[in-house]
């Protein structure tokens, strides 16, 4: 020990943080009944000016506006907020992302569009670790198309590598769906890297973004990414059940053929035409009317996100995991605790997960506590670092907590 505690150097973390004080601008984060949210990665907090911004369109728009609002320019707003999401956290140029569905229904869509584009080939390949949704996906497409799932395993700590991917594609390779940051351990894909080697077995890619868009900055256009979906209620902050949004390469957009075909994704909606034409551009994956008071939200953090900048915003997500595996260690190892993310900080994204057999039972009562992290099938506890509304201190707090419930639990003091 060197005489310095936990607390300590969360306290002067925090005193070196030149992102601190924007903590301040999400509502609850000074409420003392919540001594520590790591869950931002699953619901990020409400800005404070979310409050202002939706009731006076309510007021204003919805009230003021009424059937017109439609005409005067909601129903460019799923577009705009995709560009500015393109522009600030995707690294993608304007025109190839919106906002529609929940994330589960535009990875069908995606993937559906995917493997309608390569109608010879038989095979999507996928991890076995990936997020639920995105394997019932993947497996409801392979029953309905006739096609065959190939398994990736992944380490418990890791994540889908080039090595394992390219072990995995071949001529009957249609789609490789995968994650940018896996959801259980944080690893981080080699995006670019996996992509190419796709591509060169003729392959298309989707890769789903929901655990790093607006934490781990992503380029898009340069990774030579075909499609991409995420989520907008995790590090986007857009509220419960925000709709989520979709990229589609330039390159794939004359060509794609989205599954579900609705009359707000056509040409000329209110022709009411006899057929679909589909609408130019990436419109064309829009199905039925935009969930507008949705993703006005996620719009909100867009614009804190803008001003930040998502290389501050990855620096401080890097020093909160750095700090948390170094809390994890100090405190917790000694009783068993097991570190299921990676250690390199490049590999890591925004949240780490530590396993531990009594973590099964632990997370109940750390809630009442007001310590409120995630916990993960079968052992893990998952620590979700909201990068501008997360404080060192919370960290300090969660895994003080942890280790004080290891301690009396094993009613011993543990071996040093
Ligand atoms: C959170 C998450 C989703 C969520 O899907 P919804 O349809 O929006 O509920 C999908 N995929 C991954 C990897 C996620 O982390």
């Amino acid at each position: 020990m060197t005489g310095i505690t936990i607390a300590d150097r969360a306290a002067e973390l925090d005193a070196a943080d030149p992102l601190a004080h924007h903590r301040d601008l999400f509502i609850g984060s000074q409420n003392d009944a919540v001594r520590a949210y790591l869950d931002g990665n699953s619901l990020g907090r409400p800005l404070a000016v979310t409050v202002d911004n939706l009731t006076s369109f309510i007021r204003q728009q919805w009230a003021g506006r009424l059937i017109r609002g439609w005409d005067e320019g909601w129903l460019g707003v799923p577009q705009q907020i995709g560009d500015q999401l393109g522009r600030v956290t995707l690294g993608a140029a304007a025109g190839q992302c919106i906002v529609a569905d929940s994330t589960s229904v535009l990875l069908y869509k995606l993937a559906r569009a995917a493997v309608a584009a390569r109608p010879e080939r038989s095979e999507i390949v996928i991890d076995r670790d990936n997020f639920p949704t995105d394997r019932f996906i993947v497996e409801g497409i392979a029953r309905e198309r006739n096609l065959t799932v190939r398994w990736i395993d992944v380490a418990y700590d890791g994540g889908a590598t080039a090595r394992d991917v390219a072990a995995a594609v071949g001529p009957q390779t249609a789609l490789v769906l995968l994650s940018h940051v896996a959801y259980r351990s944080g690893h981080i894909a080699d995006v670019p890297g996996i992509t190419k080697i796709a591509h060169d077995a003729g392959a298309l890619v989707l890769w789903d973004l929901s655990h790093s868009v607006g934490s781990v900055p992503a380029e898009l256009d340069a990774w030579d990414v075909d499609f991409a979906a995420g989520c907008s209620y995790k590090y986007l902050n857009g509220g419960p059940g925000a709709p989520a949004w979709a990229y589609v390469a330039q390159r794939h957009l004359p060509t794609l053929d989205q599954p579900i075909p609705g009359w707000l994704g056509s040409a000329d909606p209110f022709a009411m035409g006899a057929a679909y034409q589909p609408a130019d551009g990436i419109r064309k994956l829009v199905s039925g009317t935009p969930p507008i008071l949705g993703m006005l939200a996620m719009r909100d953090m867009l614009n804190l996100l803008e001003q930040v900048g998502m290389p501050a915003v990855r620096r401080k997500s890097e020093l909160l995991t750095a700090f948390a595996i170094e809390a994890v260690e100090e405190l917790l190892t000694k009783h068993g605790v097991v570190l299921a993310s990676p250690r390199a900080a490049s590999e890591r994204g925004g949240h780490i997960t530590i396993d531990h057999p009594a973590f099964a039972t632990m997370v109940p009562g750390l809630w009442e506590d007001g310590i409120i992290p995630d916990y993960r099938n079968p052992d893990g506890i998952r620590l979700g670092l909201s990068p501008l509304s997360t404080s060192f201190r919370e960290v300090a707090v969660a895994i003080e907590a942890i280790a004080g419930r290891l301690e009396s639990s094993t009613g011993a003091a543990a071996v040093e």
